[in-house]
């Protein structure tokens, strides 16, 4: 007899597959992230179609054989129709899928992780497109065991005053004293961009629109979060390298 499972998800990545199938990437409420095969949905008359497009939540009735979980069935609940419209909130939510995709191990359940993953992607589609960004990023670093602690120092753990601008070090700051002692890579951040991590990390979904920034905090945060992802991931990210030359060109 056949498993049959009923689980929201949301798609994070297409790949072509025989003549008329795909192999999706999926990120799953029940089962976390896995890779599901979508039968003939190249072909026009396909009727999973509609509700399988990227980025979408959509809830997918899976039967599992041999190989790959089959999608019999597919029932969209938000397609994200305001990211799919605006070439530079769809380049973002890319970027989403690929950080998501390189930093979450297959068959895992987490659901705080897909909550996670369906509200800042309800973000992506109304606040600042970088904004939402750097909450997914900052919270899911937080969640997968990577704090950054931005009140003492990382080596010492005396009490910093972020008053002044601080080094930032992988995993927090750190004083000016540890600074001379050893060699690392630094990233300066001033006492806006403290408060803008901080408040990031931690404010309600609802309170972020409200945030303001100056030009100057996306520099410092995308570096120190840089700084962060260079320890974690095996390759920097394509897509953001991609979207760090959109938004320092503009
Ligand atoms: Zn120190």
């Amino acid at each position: 007899m056949n498993d049959y499972l009923t689980t929201p998800a949301v798609i994070l990545r297409a790949m072509d597959y025989k003549e008329a199938d795909q192999l999706l990437t999926v990120y799953t409420r029940t089962k976390g992230k896995i890779t599901v095969l979508a039968k003939g949905i190249k072909k026009n008359a396909s009727k999973l179609r509609g509700s399988l497009q990227l980025f979408s939540l959509t809830e997918l009735t899976l039967v599992f054989g041999k190989t790959f979980p089959i999608v019999i069935n597919a029932q969209y609940e938000n397609n994200f129709a305001v990211i799919r419209s605006d070439f530079t909130r769809m380049s973002y939510a890319s970027y989403y899928a690929e950080l998501l995709d390189q930093l979450l191990v297959s068959d895992e359940q987490d659901e705080t992780l897909f909550l996670l993953i369906v509200q800042t992607m309800n973000l992506l589609s109304y606040i600042d497109p970088w904004l939402a960004t750097k909450v997914l990023e900052i919270r899911l670093l937080a969640h997968l065991g990577y704090t950054m602690e931005l009140s003492r120092c990382q080596i010492c753990a005396q009490p910093i005053d972020i008053r002044q601008p601080v080094h930032g070090i992988n995993g927090g700051i750190v004083c000016p004293h540890c600074l001379t002692k050893e060699a690392m890579s630094t990233v300066l951040l001033n006492t806006e961009s403290i408060t803008l991590l901080k408040a990031l990390s931690a404010l309600p979904f609802l309170l972020m629109d409200y945030l303001a920034f100056s030009s100057e905090a996306p520099k410092q945060l995308d570096d120190y979060l840089d700084l962060q992802l260079a320890y974690i991931l095996d390759k920097p990210l394509k897509t953001r390298r991609f979207l760090r030359n959109i938004i320092e060109s503009v």
